[in-house]
């Protein structure tokens, strides 16, 4: 059937852009570069009408609909091939109150955007740490990130969302309206509907002591098996996580190892800058550093300081666990895959799921694995084609040897393509609950292209 994109093109006032259409090739493109699929078109959406017309066309035309925020999906799901993409990515304005600390944000504004917002009020709320990532790709999935211990996952902090149906009606969900919704919406992903606004409850969060140490690699399982015990109570202030990492050609690095491998601690102190000192030094006793770049900095140049690691285009896979405890046998396996770490954009984290996360039951929001301790992602990222297999293949290899010592399931953020199989595992308890959900808000599972809850 021959598609005509004129009535699409007379209801929306952003641009609708097809495969003839200059920019084309732009606007099809997403963060990974793996993905190089050919849409029947891209509609840019300006506001919450477009949306609403754009999601009633690709079912009357029996469209797959792709829905991008930041576009850094992983598995690629903000784009498909022959079917509709609705890029959210017009619309970012952020509404910061400074009075009641909460910002209200538009489905596609990065974190940049909104750090940049807020902290002119010396105020944040909790997101990644990279600031190019969509807030609603990221808050959706629960949104791990520097200020989770202090403040909870990004989706605690959701007091409200603008939400575009699947028969094209429009809801706010919040706590008192669609509470249903509200709830499937804080960690069950894009599955429920399309958000083209999300509203944040902010903290005090505006200078912060932070930044990463390096250490030698043979200090690996000294920094893993330290950081496991510090962090189960450690100051909700503090924000770290251990890594694998080869060192980029940055000044505060001796020249001289400029390539080589190294584990890292990514330390972030959150509190009363003056004290940050005192609350990392744990970390610079543990071992001899060979460099760290540590100091007082504004927390979005925080947030932006490994932008330059993941630019756009980049061709990356991902794979990643919850873990209950780091056992010896779980370090044993690190430090087994983690110094065969391939690029400088490439690392393993691991993310303390712990302080205030704890504070909200597992079945409180769809995020379900509140009771782990942390959460593990291997990331590879390249720009060589020909090293897809052997860098897909590392974090398999890595992935594989950690699984027997992790939970069966992950965060649905840190995931592949490949990992729709572990949904009913992500979810727990949960999962019965978002199937309800699912089947109410959208029964023909028009928003499919996720790590997708079938109804
Ligand atoms: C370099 C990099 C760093 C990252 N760091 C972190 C991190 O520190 N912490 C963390 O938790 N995660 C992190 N992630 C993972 C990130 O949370 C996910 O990739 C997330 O899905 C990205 O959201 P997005 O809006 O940018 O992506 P998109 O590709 O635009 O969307 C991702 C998914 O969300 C859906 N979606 C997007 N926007 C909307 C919307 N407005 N309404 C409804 N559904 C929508 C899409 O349909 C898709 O299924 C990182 C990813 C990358 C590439």
């Amino acid at each position: 059937m021959t598609i005509t994109l004129d009535d699409l093109r007379a209801q929306v006032r952003g641009a609708v852009i097809a495969p003839d259409d200059d920019g084309y090739d732009e606007a099809r493109s997403v963060h990974n570069g793996m993905f190089d699929r050919r849409p029947k078109a891209i509609v840019r959406a300006e506001q919450v009408a477009d949306v609403m017309a754009a999601v009633r066309f690709a079912r009357e035309h029996s469209l797959d609909l792709a829905i991008r925020g930041g576009g850094h999906s992983a598995p690629g799901f903000g784009t498909v091939d022959d079917g509709l993409v609705i890029d959210l990515s017009p619309m970012r304005t952020v509404r910061v109150d400074p009075k009641a600390q909460t910002a209200r944000a538009g489905g596609g504004t990065t974190w940049g955007d909104f750090n940049q917002a807020t902290h002119a009020f010396g105020l944040a709320t909790p997101g990644g740490i990279v600031s190019t990532t969509g807030i609603a790709g990221l808050t959706l999935g629960g949104g791990i990130g520097y200020l989770t211990r202090g403040y909870g996952l990004s989706c605690d902090n959701l007091i409200s969302a603008d939400v575009v149906l699947a028969d094209g009606s429009f809801v706010i969900a919040s706590a008192d309206e669609d509470a249903d919704l509200f709830w499937a919406l804080r960690g069950g992903g894009g599955n429920f509907g399309i958000c083209t606004a999300l509203e944040y409850r902010l903290h005090d969060v505006d200078q912060v002591y932070a930044g990463p140490i390096f250490y030698e690699l043979e200090h690996a399982g000294d920094l893993l098996r330290f950081f496991r015990e510090f962090i189960k109570d450690a100051p909700r202030e503090l924000g770290c996580f251990p890594a694998f990492q080869i060192a980029p050609p940055l000044e505060f690095i001796p020249e001289n190892r400029h390539g080589d491998t190294f584990c890292a601690a990514v330390v972030h102190w959150a509190g009363d800058v003056s004290e940050g000192e005192n609350a990392i030094k744990p970390f610079r006793d543990l071992a001899p550093i060979v460099a760290e770049h540590v100091g007082v900095i504004p927390y979005p140049a925080l947030n932006a300081a490994f932008d330059p690691l993941f630019p756009k285009g980049i061709r990356s896979y991902w794979k990643g666990n919850h873990v209950g405890e780091l056992t010896d046998a779980a370090i044993d396996a690190h430090l087994e895959f983690g110094p065969k770490v391939p690029e400088v954009s490439a690392t393993m984290h691991l993310y303390p799921i712990n302080g205030a996360v704890h504070d909200l039951g597992p079945s409180d929001t769809a995020f379900a694995y509140r009771d782990a301790t942390f959460s593990e992602v291997i990331v590879a990222a390249w720009d060589d084609p020909a090293k897809d297999a052997s860098r897909t293949q590392w974090v398999r290899d890595y992935y594989d040897a950690t699984a027997p010592h992790s939970e069966s399931a992950g965060y649905i953020n840190f995931m592949a393509e490949d990992d729709q199989g572990r949904i009913k595992d992500n979810y727990a308890g949960n999962y019965d609950r978002l199937v309800q959900v699912k089947r109410t808000y959208d029964p023909d599972n028009v928003f499919h292209l996720n790590q997708n809850i079938k109804p």
